[in-house]
């Protein structure tokens, strides 16, 4: 590991943030170095602080510290992220033999000078009771690699010299700060403290040297792993070629629903019958190397690296071996069994912890958030994406160190007991998201022609109702473009892009394929891809005919048949929402190939509706009249077509958008947003509805569903 510390970043850093204040300008800069390695801190794990002068707004220069908030991430931290407090209040509590958690955060919030600034980290004590300007909290995976062992306090030592003290393992809030304090009292000569079986603090009176400090420790344990902990692995990820990692994502977008769907737990609400995962898949040579060590099932089975991980990952992955991945019944019972034992092994693990604390909880869910597939690769789990990256970027980390320790000697984490605690902290839950969730949270939607401004306007409504989108299109430029509105409305891991041609099989495959390894699946699927051609019938030349239908009708077919198959796999029930259109009911001159082929698909619908009512599959169609566009996004199809429909209506192509807006019994002009919010009624169950037409029109008589 080397110090990315730069004298021209450092100067920007201070300009940057002058109005903050050198020191804390500072503090940002070098908190950020260390949030962005991966292998120091990862998603809002770590902490850092400094000792600074803060004017009062009596205009008094008051001893102040600044510690990491709760909800910012090291690697794009701003000064507000790290709010200050009076620092000689902070320090005046070490007085006091003990103090509860509430009232340590009471104290910490009473003592911060803005008052709206988020809750400073539950460190922060252990920060204010230390002597220096700056110091870095990391979870430094080579560090945990050596003192998680059973001898760890002995190795680390060997490894890192004697300026390093040791903390035992205690629980992070004022015990554990009054601990640190005395230790570092002991031996004022360390620039170091190692929290066993925690991670790792430097110390320093500058920015720099602190996190020097970090990068040179860190530098040391990563270089004494590498002597001692011989493995085979760098070798043997080697041998993994660009074949095996196909067969891994092939596979992996063959089983993911099966794991979803078995994954997914029942939410008591008829309407919304399973409170469902998200699943992101993640391979590579050296993922596939760790998944296929022998020991890797008993390491899935042994605690985190540090406690933190255990609100993200659980305290134990699921280890799935010798899953017949080509047989998908075969395979959903053995993935149904894995997944029973496991929650058995959770329930059993929280009523003996319980018992013997004598305490009163409430229980977690009891699911699997790693799933570690020989083969396959490992899937990380959550209600939303990014949780599950999350849970996934940990599981990579995990693994590896855990190889390491184990090459070692022996991986060793804290005992259950102490992961219970963190597990059921009361300040560690108080993190997690306790807000009510959205219609379709948990869900994932994929739309058909999404770079269009229909499609637009449905993936924009799914993703405001919660849900996770996959925007499919053959236009590459306007699908980036699409992608771009939805990810501001909804960021960036709501939603990725694929491109599809709905005529071609493999390419429909390939898109839910593409779904299913992104987000384990697909709940709700949008056939919205369309085209138009301008002709009356004796006028439309069969290759004009042919390209509508396929486009429309084919796209349909192959959009429903594998959305339906995916939907099957699951067993989780799920929506499709067609999007037809007024043309359906109500048919007009010169638009044979598209009033057709709407009409055949409408029709689909139905039938659809028929045969997968019996797997709680719900299919519903939308006839919306003409949408020219929805907010920037043209509508294609009307650019294409205006000026041949207009001048068969017999007006200028500029009086046509009024045209049907007038034409309507409500003089109302129709938006992609007003056709996505038909999709999200439909796809959030509020009424037992299938096989159902919803005109979004306007109102109008001739084509009133009959
Ligand atoms: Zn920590």
């Amino acid at each position: 590991m080397q110090s990315r510390w730069s004298d021209d970043d450092a100067r920007a850093f201070r300009e940057r943030y002058a109005a903050s204040g050198e020191d804390l300008a500072l503090r940002v800069y070098t908190s950020r170095l260390i949030g962005k390695d991966p292998d120091l801190v990862m998603h809002g794990g770590g902490n850092t602080s400094v000792k600074t002068r803060v004017r009062s707004v009596l205009g008094e220069e008051v001893d102040a510290i600044c510690v990491k908030g709760s909800g910012w991430d090291l690697d794009s931290i701003e000064p507000a992220g790290l709010p200050a407090m009076r620092l000689e209040p902070l320090r005046a509590l070490r007085r006091l033999s003990g103090l509860s958690d509430e009232e340590m955060v009471n104290q910490q919030r009473t003592n911060l000078f803005d008052s709206t600034a988020p809750n400073p980290s539950v460190e922060t004590l252990l920060h204010a009771f230390l002597p220096h300007r700056f110091i870095d909290h990391t979870h430094a995976d080579a560090i945990l690699a050596l003192t998680n062992q059973p001898d760890g306090e002995k190795i680390v030592r060997a490894a890192l010299g004697d300026r390093v003290a040791f903390v035992p393992y205690v629980m992070p809030g004022f015990a554990l700060a009054k601990l640190a304090a005395e230790v570092f009292e002991r031996d004022p000569r360390v620039e170091a403290m190692v929290l066993l079986k925690h991670g790792f603090f430097t110390f320093a009176d500058d920015a720099r040297t602190s996190y020097e400090r970090t990068v040179a420790y860190v530098d040391r344990a990563e270089k004494y792993l590498a002597e001692r902990a011989k493995s085979g692995l760098a070798g043997a990820a080697a041998k993994i070629g660009a074949a095996d990692m196909d067969q891994a994502k092939a596979r992996a977008a063959a089983i993911a629903p099966i794991l979803r769907g078995r994954l997914a737990a029942e939410s008591g609400n008829p309407d919304i019958p399973w409170k469902r995962m998200i699943l992101e898949h993640r391979v590579s040579p050296e993922i596939l190397a760790l998944l296929a060590e022998p020991a890797c099932g008993t390491l899935a089975a042994r605690g985190p690296l540090t406690p933190d991980h255990v609100i993200r990952t659980k305290a134990h992955a699921l280890f799935l071996p010798g899953l017949a991945l080509d047989e998908p019944e075969k395979l959903a019972l053995q993935v149904d069994g894995e997944i029973r034992d496991y929650r058995g092994r959770y329930d059993a693990y929280f009523a003996a912890q319980v018992a013997a604390k004598n305490v009163a909880r409430t229980k977690l869910d009891p699911d699997p958030r790693v799933l570690l597939v020989p083969g396959v690769g490992l899937f990380g789990a959550g209600k939303s994406r990014k949780d599950a990256a999350i849970a996934a970027d940990i599981a990579e980390h995990t693994l590896r160190v855990k190889s390491q320790g184990e090459a070692l000697g022996r991986y060793e984490p804290l005992p259950e007991s102490d992961l219970f605690d963190m597990e059921y902290w009361s300040l560690e839950q108080a993190k997690l998201g306790k807000e009510a969730e959205k219609p379709l949270a948990r869900q994932v939607a994929l739309v058909t022609g999404a770079a269009g401004a229909i499609g637009v306007g449905i993936c924009l409504e799914l993703v405001r109702a919660g849900a996770h989108v996959i925007l499919a299109d053959v236009d590459a430029a306007g699908l980036e473009r699409a992608r771009e509105r939805v990810a501001k409305a909804g960021g960036s891991s709501c939603c990725t892009a694929v491109r599809m041609d709905v005529t071609n099989e493999e390419s429909v495959r390939d898109a839910f394929a593409h779904a299913c390894r992104t987000f384990g699946g697909v709940d709700v699927v949008v056939p919205n891809a369309g085209i138009a051609h301008v002709a009356a019938l004796a006028a439309t030349a069969q290759k004009d005919w042919q390209r509508v239908i396929d486009v429309n009708l084919g796209g349909y077919f192959l959009t429903m048949r594998e959305g339906a198959r995916v939907l099957r796999l699951q067993g989780l029930g799920g929506n499709i929402v067609v999007n037809a259109s007024k043309n359906v009911f109500g048919p007009g001159a010169d638009f044979g190939a598209y009033s057709a082929s709407k009409a055949a698909g409408h029709q689909l619908g139905k039938v659809a509706a028929i045969e997968l009512a019996p797997f709680g599959i719900r299919v519903n169609m939308i006839n919306a009249d003409a949408v020219f566009a929805e907010g920037e996004t043209q509508s294609g199809l009307w650019q294409e077509i205006g000026a041949d429909r207009a001048k068969s209506k017999g007006i200028a192509p500029e009086a046509l958008e009024e045209h049907y807006r007038e034409r309507n019994l409500l003089r109302a002009k129709i938006s992609g947003a007003h056709v996505g919010k038909a999709v999200v009624f439909f796809a959030a169950n509020v009424t037992p509805t299938t096989g159902a037409t919803l005109p979004v029109d306007g109102g109008v008589a001739a084509a009133f569903p009959r």
